[in-house]
């Protein structure tokens, strides 16, 4: 696939509320590469890197949150968690003088994974704008 067909394919998930392939990631049903975890979250490299570092960062009970539009007041707590494992993660993977935090929020943005993730990317210059 070219990058503009491989865009499409990608814009073109959306989201239909099923389990996906993190439920098989967070039951250890499918290995991943963890890099953190805790009672509430999972970090692991990302099969696909975009970056030196890639690493996701998802909730291990997803409750709704298929993706950040989806959130309501009580994801809050869960959401500011996400964000602070995200610096843990950079911390420990020495990026922290340059990494970013994404999160691509559905077909429009070209989220494949209906399981909200951050995406930690960095170990080279990142530029801006994103694509
Ligand atoms: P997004 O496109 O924002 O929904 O990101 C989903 C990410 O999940 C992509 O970057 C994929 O490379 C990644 N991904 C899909 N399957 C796996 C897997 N089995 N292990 C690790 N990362 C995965």
């Amino acid at each position: 696939l070219d990058e503009e067909a491989s865009a499409k394919a990608a814009a073109a998930t959306v989201d239909a509320g099923g389990l996906t392939i993190f439920d098989k990631i967070i039951s250890k049903e499918i290995p991943s590469s963890i890099v953190y975890e805790d009672e509430k979250v999972l970090a692991f490299r990302d099969i696909n890197p975009q970056a030196p570092v890639h690493v996701l960062v998802i909730p291990k009970l997803r409750d709704g949150l298929t993706q950040l539009g989806k959130a309501i007041p009580g994801h809050a707590e869960i959401l500011g968690h996400l964000l602070y494992v995200a610096r843990l993660v950079a911390e420990k993977e020495g990026i922290l003088d340059g990494f970013r935090v994404v999160i691509n929020n559905g077909p429009g943005a070209c989220q494949s994974v209906y399981h909200l993730h951050l995406h930690v990317l960095g170990g080279r210059q990142m530029k801006w704008p994103p694509g």
